[in-house]
């Protein structure tokens, strides 16, 4: 119950049938009731204005009438008093002569007996009066105080003598009413003169009655005359006391305006009315009759309020029947409903009585029928229910059973578990063990590593540094002429021994760094076709001794300029070309080069080289790429280490090509390789001026002070030699020790410090050197002879600044000094180019043996003696004094001395 009092009007709305069946219908009869009281109400009100305007203008139409006639009726009284003969005559005698005349006092008597008798008969006439022709003077009147006055100004008076004259409502002067005034002129008795004027003054009574008259008016209507100035004229009500500036209304102000007509507007009382106005044109006055709008249609609102009391009435009447009949509707469906709501609370034993035969008969049937059906899948449903349980049950029993083997099964796993976790114990302690061994196999493979880079890093500067010394000076020996030609056989063996032992020990370094992997692809920028003409070029002379054809042949679209590692490429060139010069006999060599074809091979580069010669057999072809390994005609050559063509494929793989190798059927070996590149463009391609040839110092400089600390007195005196030629000052320590003790005294601008020497090694020379007052400002350049790196490392923490490798070439000495102190230098004109120069490429201004013959024989000496003692500054100085006869001369002489080849300058004098 509390529940359904809080539902609200909207929820009652949506939740009940028979509220909005209920409402529906209220609502609908109120609102047609509604209009249907409107619509009376307005037709009504339409036809009551319509009707009371037809009875308003009747009625103004007949007082009108009625106005009119009473006034023309009194003026036909007042011409019938002028024609009567006694008024003739009393009134002629009396205007014709004077008042002294006899007869005159009997004729005034018997005129006003006349005139006060017509007052006596009639109601309307106020005032009877003769007026003279002459001078508009009251001869008589029925009012004594009157006679005697003129009024010649007076429009009854001046109208009158012309004939019937009506002087509408005015204010009479004398009695200040409304009067109206009638006038006709008074004839002699034959009827032939003009005398004087009859007029009479009339009271408005019974003008007023007739427009008071109310008769039609019903209780609110009245009927009254305003004239032209808005003023009410009537004897009670004329004036301006009450409406000092007029009457003014709607109505009024249009009949004023002279217009007749109706309308529905506020009277003169300000009280609404329906009103007809009419202009009196003839009497100069506006009629209004008026009705109260409240009376007029009192009777559309007495229809409306009955229409609407009716309407409501029916209406509730109709609400009530349709509640009675929703609610015996609605009835059953609220049991349905209720049934329903139990079903689904679970009670399928409630059913819904079927009381009627309709649509909500045939609801209530199915109904039943559906809760019986649901009934019987219910039961069904149950069994189902206790089936499954069953099942279940059996189920879960086998599971039990299940999880007991399980638990059975885990606790074996657990025990054979723990069993595992012991060996895995043991076989992580035996790894351990294992590991530990390993490490130190490890360490002890590292160390043995090292050892061996320590050991050849030994063996090089231990054996490239005497094998320098040894080829440098068999050269010099052997151009001797104090030596026998046994002894120049002999030292061409050395010679060629040695060469062929610093080839090997090249190679070996080569293999060793390789293995040890340090050997990694140097890729520059650098002209192709330049690098291909100095091979050519080194290669023809080698050829052409041995009287063999040679060949270069490049493809057109060969790229000029590109980036790869251009040393690699040369020594493959070189080993490759090489070795088929070395194996043919008969024929030529051809290197052919050319570009790959178009998709990934267009940045390759394929190259052959062919030869005549021995060729290889089939079966050789896989391992003469093998380190140490000769074919038969390799060994009989008693030449060559076998691992030219094992550096050569390791630099091919670096190079990221392959390398293969073929005997061709008609005799001859043929070689293939192929690199990959990038192509490059000339400008990154630089000159170094190192390239070039240094003849001096440039003047203006510093007076160089350069230090060698070098315990070997060949590499010593080959390196001052190389500096002094340039116009170094260089001075020469023994050992470390030595070269700190140099430092002190002389404050040299740069040292060059050898690693390797007894009393104090080159690292603690320079850490001493670095660690002294003004160590940071000398340069220190280390003289390396190992290729390994780790030298060229510990150099650098002990402080050198840089390091050179041996066996070094003057550039390396010349470049290192202008990069860490700016040395500037002076150079031949010609630019050259290490590789083209390395092959032997001649100066075109070489001076022969018949340009020096034409020096002085004296000085030819000098510079011999000199040459032959490697007295760098006595030839230094005798170039110097043959520049002044022949400078071209002098400057072979120089290039010549400058790269230490006194042998070449002995060839040329001795000539
Ligand atoms: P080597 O220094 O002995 O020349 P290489 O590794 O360069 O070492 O060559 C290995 C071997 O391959 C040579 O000894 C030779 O037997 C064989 N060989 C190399 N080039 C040729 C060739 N052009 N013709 C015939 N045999 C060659």
């Amino acid at each position: 119950m509390r529940l359904k009092k809080i539902v609200s009007v909207p929820g009652l709305w949506k939740q009940s049938l028979m509220a909005r069946l209920v409402g529906s219908f209220l609502f609908l009869s109120l609102t047609i009731v509604s209009l249907v009281g409107y619509i009376a109400y307005h037709q009504a009100t339409e036809a009551l204005k319509a009707s009371v305007f037809d009875r308003l203008d009747t009625v103004a139409t007949f007082k009108a009438g009625e106005l009119n006639r009473w006034v023309e009726d009194r003026m036909l009284d007042v011409a019938f008093f002028a024609s009567l003969p006694d008024v003739r005559r009393s009134a002629g005698t009396l205007l014709k002569s004077g008042p002294s005349s006899p007869g005159y006092q009997e004729a005034y008597t018997a005129l006003s007996h006349i005139m006060e008798d017509i007052l006596a008969g009639r109601s309307d006439p106020e005032e009877i009066f003769v007026l003279s022709a002459v001078g508009g003077q009251i001869v008589a009147s029925t009012n004594p105080e009157q006679e005697g006055l003129y009024r010649p100004k007076d429009i009854y008076y001046t109208r009158g003598l012309q004939g019937n004259a009506i002087q509408g409502v005015y204010a009479s002067p004398m009695t200040l009413k409304p009067t109206l005034t009638l006038a006709t002129p008074l004839f002699d008795g034959a009827g032939e003169q003009r005398l004087g004027v009859l007029a009479a003054h009339m009271n408005l009574n019974h003008m007023d009655q007739i427009v008071r008259n109310a008769a039609g008016l019903g209780q609110s209507g009245e009927s009254y005359l305003v004239d032209s100035l808005n003023v009410f004229v009537s004897a009670d009500r004329f004036g301006r006391l009450e409406f000092p500036k007029g009457v003014h209304t709607e109505g009024i102000d249009t009949a004023v305006s002279g217009l007749n007509g109706s309308g529905i507007y506020e009277n003169y009382a300000g009280v609404p009315v329906i009103g007809v106005y009419r202009w009196l044109e003839e009497r100069q006055l506006a009629l209004l009759v008026e009705m109260s709008l409240e009376e007029a249609f009192a009777p559309a609102r007495i229809l409306a309020r009955n229409i609407i009391l009716v309407g409501v009435v029916s209406a509730w009447l109709l609400t009530l029947g349709i509640y009675v009949l929703a609610r015996q509707i609605a009835r059953p469906i609220r049991t349905i409903a209720d049934t329903a709501m139990q079903v689904a609370q679970g009670d399928l034993e409630s059913t819904v009585p079927v009381l009627t035969e309709d649509e909500v008969g045939i609801l209530a049937r199915s109904f039943n029928r559906m809760v019986g059906e649901v009934k019987k899948h219910r039961v069904h449903l149950e069994d189902r229910v206790a089936e499954r349980t069953a099942d279940l049950k059996e189920i879960n029993a086998r599971l039990q059973h299940e999880i007991a083997v399980r638990k059975g099964a885990e606790g074996e796993i657990r025990t054979l578990n723990e069993g595992l976790e012991q060996r895995v114990q043991e076989r992580t302690s035996e790894l351990s063990v294992a590991n530990r061994l390993l490490q130190r196999a490890k360490e002890s493979a590292e160390a043995a590593s090292r050892a061996k880079s320590r050991f050849l890093a030994n063996m090089s500067h231990e054996l490239r540094t005497p094998l320098n010394i040894i080829l440098g000076f068999s050269h010099l020996l052997n151009r001797d002429e104090r030596t026998s030609s046994d002894q120049q056989e002999s030292l061409q063996t050395i010679t060629r021994s040695g060469e062929h032992l610093l080839a090997l020990i090249n190679d070996i370094l080569e293999m060793s760094k390789i293995e040890a992997g340090r050997t990694i692809l140097k890729a520059q920028s650098f002209d192709l076709a330049l690098t291909l003409e100095g091979i050519e070029r080194m290669l023809r002379s080698r050829t052409e001794g041995k009287g063999l054809a040679f060949a270069v042949e490049t493809s057109p679209d060969l790229p000029r300029y590109i980036r790869s590692d251009e040393t690699k490429l040369r020594q493959v060139l070189v080993n490759l070309l090489g070795n088929a010069v070395k194996f043919t006999d008969e024929g030529g060599v051809i290197l052919r080069v050319r570009r790959g074809e178009d998709g990934p091979d267009a940045s390759r580069l394929f190259f052959e080289v062919e030869d005549t010669g021995v060729g290889i057999e089939a079966g050789e072809t896989g391992i003469i790429f093998d380190a140490f390994s000769q074919t038969g005609c390799g060994e009989k050559e008693r030449e060559g280490t076998g691992l030219g063509l094992a550096i050569s494929k390791q630099y091919v793989d670096l190079m990221g090509g392959e390398i293969s190798a073929e005997g061709l059927d008609a005799g001859g070996s043929l070689f293939r390789f192929d690199i990959r590149f990038e192509p490059a463009d000339m400008a990154e391609i630089k000159v170094k001026s190192t390239d070039r040839r240094v003849t001096g110092l440039q003047p203006d400089q510093h007076a160089w002070r350069i230090l060698i600390v070098e315990n070997n007195p060949q590499s010593r005196d080959l390196l001052k030699r190389l500096l002094t030629v340039v116009g170094f000052d260089v001075r020469e320590a023994v050992n470390g020790e030595e070269g700190v003790d140099l430092f002190h005294r002389w404050h040299p601008h740069l040292i060059w410090m050898d690693l390797k020497m007894p009393v104090m090694d080159g690292y603690e020379a320079a850490r001493k050197i670095k660690a002294s007052p003004g160590g940071q400002d000398v340069r220190v350049i280390a003289l390396t002879a190992s290729s390994f790196d780790e030298q060229k490392g510990d150099a650098l923490t002990a402080g050198c600044d840089d390091f050179v490798s041996k066996p070094f070439g003057e550039a390396d000495i010349f470049g290192t000094m202008e990069r860490h102190l700016g040395v500037r230098y002076l150079y031949e004109k010609e630019p050259q180019r290490t590789g083209v120069a390395a092959s032997g490429g001649g100066n075109s201004h070489q001076a022969g043996p018949d340009d020096l013959a034409a020096l002085p024989e004296d000085l030819l000496k000098e510079l011999a003696d000199a040459a032959t003692a490697c007295d760098v500054g006595s030839v230094a100085s005798i170039i110097d004094e043959v520049r002044k006869i022949d400078g071209p001369v002098a400057d072979s002489l120089a290039e010549l001395a400058n790269s230490f080849r006194y042998d070449d300058i002995l060839a040329l004098i001795k000539v």
